[in-house]
C-alpha cells in the first residue's frame, strides 16, 4: 500500500481510512502522528516540529478540525481519532504477541490502563512501562530501546510526546510508534471519554472544553484561526 497525501496548509496528511492506516501502521515502522489544528499552529511557528511532521512514515487526522480543514480544501478524508488507532494497533500487534510499550500519564494511570488493558485484550505482551514525568528522557529512551518493543505508545500531550518518539525512531528502526495525548487516562478509566454522540458528531473538543474549561484556551483563538487560515489557502489557491 502506497501513501497518498494531500495538503493543509503545506503538510502533508494520509488519506487513508482506518482500516488502511491501521494496516500501513501494522506494516511499516516509524512515527505515526495524529495530527490537529493545535499542532498545525505550533509547526508553523516551530520549524523542528514541521519537519518532525514531514518527515513522519504516517500523519493521520486526529479530530474534526482537521477533517473540516481538508473538506474546505476539497478533500475527503474522515478523521481517524488517535485513542482508536492507538486501541487498534494494541490488539493488532498482540494477536502477533508482539512486545509493546506504553510511556507516559501520572504513574497509577499507566498502571491502571495496563492492567485494564490486560483484562480486555488476549496475549497483551506489555515489555515495558514507565510513567511521563521523568527529567532524563536519555535513562528512559535507552530502557525503552533495550526492552526492544514492536509497539510503543507514548502519551506525554503535544509536541513533547513527538519529539520523544523522533528522539527513538533512529534507534529504534523497526518499531510502529504512535503519540496518544490523554488516551492512557481514558484506558486507566480515571477521564471519560465524550459520549458517543459527541465522538459521532466530532464534538469530542467541545465536550473536553465543557468538562475541563481550562482547555478553553488552547481551542481558542487556534481553532477559528485555522480555519480561517485554510479558507485563505483556498481562496489563494484558486
Ligand atoms: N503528561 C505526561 N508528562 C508530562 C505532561 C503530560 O505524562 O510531562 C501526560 C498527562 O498526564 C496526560 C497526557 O500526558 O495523560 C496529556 O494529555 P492531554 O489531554 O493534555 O493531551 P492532548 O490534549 O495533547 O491529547
Amino acid at each position: 500500500m502506497d501513501r497518498d497525501l494531500v495538503k493543509i496548509l503545506s503538510f502533508g496528511v494520509d488519506s487513508f481510512n482506518f482500516e488502511e492506516a491501521l494496516e500501513y501502521a501494522y506494516a511499516n515502522s516509524g512515527q505515526i502522528v495524529t495530527i490537529n489544528p493545535e499542532m498545525i499552529e505550533t509547526a508553523r511557528k516551530n520549524a523542528d516540529f514541521a519537519k518532525l511532521i514531514n518527515d513522519a512514515e504516517l500523519v493521520v487526522p486526529d479530530g474534526i478540525g482537521v477533517e473540516i480543514g481538508l473538506k474546505i480544501l476539497g478533500y475527503k478524508v474522515r478523521r481517524i481519532p488517535g485513542i482508536e488507532l492507538g486501541k487498534a494497533l494494541i490488539i493488532k500487534f498482540s494477536k502477533e504477541n508482539k512486545p509493546i510499550a506504553m510511556v507516559g500519564a501520572k504513574s497509577e494511570v499507566v498502571d491502571l490502563a495496563v492492567k485494564n488493558l490486560k483484562n480486555e485484550i488476549e496475549n497483551l505482551n506489555i515489555v515495558y512501562a514507565h510513567d511521563g514525568y521523568f527529567s532524563d528522557d536519555e535513562q528512559i529512551l535507552s530502557e525503552i530501546v533495550s526492552a526492544n518493543p514492536s509497539l510503543v505508545l507514548v502519551a506525554l500531550g503535544s509536541p513533547k510526546q513527538e519529539f520523544f518518539i523522533n528522539s527513538l525512531k533512529k534507534r529504534l528502526p523497526n518499531a510502529t510508534m504512535i503519540g496518544l495525548g490523554g488516551s492512557f487516562d481514558v484506558w486507566a478509566g480515571t477521564v471519560e471519554r465524550a459520549p458517543k454522540i459527541y465522538q459521532k458528531l466530532g464534538l469530542e473538543w467541545l465536550y473536553r472544553t465543557l468538562k475541563e474549561p481550562q482547555r478553553f484556551k488552547r481551542i481558542f483563538p487556534t481553532l477559528p484561526l485555522f480555519v480561517l487560515r485554510v479558507c485563505k489557502e483556498r481562496l489563494t489557491a484558486k
